[in-house]
């Protein structure tokens, strides 16, 4: 199931490269002390490196390069021990030192893999690079009618600089991967993944080519889109306008685009002549980093299970089909969560309330798995009655529904409602009598051959019960007397 984009000349193939900027965690910059956390008052965190005073010399801070390489290794990726950090020049408001402090020829982390699960099947994506680098300052436009304000308390925040192989070939599979490389980071701790909040920002490399063609056409780079959803709908908009130009007879030229989100679209923002050449050179104030593999193996033995083989281990353990397995470990939470309430023994039965019941709640509500209203422990329980049938799966969903409401444990919810399942024999037998010495006319159809009608005995068991009869005890019955 291919995506591909019909023109009006035939069909045409999409190839999209990724490049994210993720923010490590670390309480300070990558060259400096000062510290990183978010939504501080403007210039508040900000150390005279940070701020390029003149003599002023860069530090590294190893926990960022113990995450960088963490990073890697969660990747499946090559940890190169010997890497160099160069300066990357260009002037802007926002850029006090006039270059930024990059890695170039040689970066920290090689080739690597991350594999997408979609629904016709896995994907395996390249990852190219990753490679450490300052952020920058920020430009405040909305301060003040006519100036500008800058913000530095961002600038020299360590980032993650991860770069994709033009192997995406739909706006489904780059979301997919923006998704699958936030849980993986997020599993590893070294990013919060926190799009919102400009931790992990994605550019996008986009261009099309007819179907069967092998060469690359050209591409436009689409900077700084902030949300999963954002990614996809700008590639879509990008690659269908890419192939109006060439079916009208232009030509894509090389640029750098913006994405509008109010207005769906990407607009030009600036062409290749107006490029920047950067000038990369070593940097004179840093040495080269070389690690032994030694520290590259102690993290290695440090690292949680990620969530391939978390999602393998669900399959295998749990007995769960690969989509539930897929979904539940796409956040460590949600994980965690359905792991304790399959403690309650029905592992499938609990990623079925999970994913279904839980899931709906929380999604109407805007609520993530931390904030649910239901604890995994409650949750556990009431798949625990489910389970050993002291109520029905149709009862649970009006004690889950309570449970949202009022909460409570489900036990006491079910004793003080008296909504235990009705398993005595006799209780349903009698039942039963009475409906069929109540119901003549619908016996005899039965015996007539008229087996469809059984269906109507169990609703009217169902409803005299108030749903409370074992509907399979009801079924088991009901063929007994009629027959
Ligand atoms: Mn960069």
């Amino acid at each position: 199931m291919s995506y591909l984009i019909e023109g009006e000349t035939g069909d045409w193939e999409v190839v999209i490269g990724l490049e994210v900027h993720a923010q490590i965690v670390s309480k300070a910059k990558l060259f400096s002390g000062a510290a990183t956390d978010f939504g501080a008052e403007p210039n508040s965190q900000v150390s005279l490196v940070d701020a390029a005073m003149p003599g002023m010399l860069p530090v590294i801070n190893e926990v960022c390069i113990e995450q960088a390489v963490r990073t890697g290794l969660g990747l499946n990726a090559k940890i190169n021990l010997h890497s160099v950090f160069e300066r990357k020049n260009y002037f802007y408001p926002d850029l006090p030192q006039g270059y930024q402090i990059s890695q170039f020829l040689e970066p920290i982390v090689g080739e690597g893999i991350i594999t997408l699960d979609m629904p016709e099947g896995p994907r395996e994506i390249g990852v190219e690079r990753l490679h450490m680098e300052q952020d920058a300052g920020k430009s405040l436009h909305d301060q003040d009618p006519k100036r500008t304000f800058i913000d530095l308390n961002r600038s020299g925040v360590a980032l993650m600089e991860i770069v994709s192989k033009p192997d995406l070939r739909s706006p489904a599979e780059a979301g997919a991967y923006m998704r699958k490389l936030r849980a993986i980071v997020r599993y590893l701790g070294t990013c919060d993944g926190n799009m919102e909040q400009g931790s992990l920002r994605c550019d996008a490399n986009v261009s099309v080519r007819p179907t069967g063609e092998k060469e690359l056409r050209t591409r436009a780079e689409i900077k700084n889109i902030n949300s999963v959803r954002f990614v996809m709908a700008a590639i879509e908009y990008e690659a269908e306008r890419q192939v109006e130009v060439y079916e009208d007879g232009g030509n894509v030229v090389q640029e750098t685009r913006l994405y509008d989100a109010n207005k769906g679209e990407t607009r030009s923002m600036r062409s290749k002549e107006e490029a920047h050449d950067y000038r990369y050179f070593p940097d004179p104030d840093l040495l080269p980093i070389d690690l032994t593999q030694d520290f590259v193996d102690q993290i290695k033995a440090t690292l949680p299970e990620l969530p391939d083989a978390k999602k393998q281990r669900f399959i295998d353990d749990y007995g769960l089909a690969i989509d539930d397995a897929a979904t539940l470990v796409a956040d460590k939470e949600t994980a965690d969560y359905f792991e304790a309430v399959a403690k309650a023994g029905d592992a499938k039965l609990a990623a079925n309330w999970v994913i279904h019941e839980l899931f709906a709640v929380l999604n109407k509500a805007s609520l993530s798995i931390a904030e649910s209203p239901v604890s995994s422990d409650d949750l556990g329980k009431l798949v625990g009655l489910i389970s050993d049938d002291t109520i029905s799966g149709r009862i649970a969903k009006d004690v889950f529904e309570v449970m949202v409401t009022e909460g409570g444990d489900p036990a006491d919810i079910v004793e003080d409602k008296g909504l235990k399942q009705i398993t005595d024999t006799g209780e349903i037998e009698a039942m039963i009598d009475a409906l069929i010495a109540d119901n003549p006319e619908q016996a005899q159809q039965y015996r007539d051959g008229n087996t469809k009608v059984t269906g109507w005995f169990v609703g009217q068991i169902m409803k005299a019960s108030e749903g409370k009869a074992n509907p399979q005890m009801v079924n088991e019955l009901l063929k007994k007397k009629l027959g």
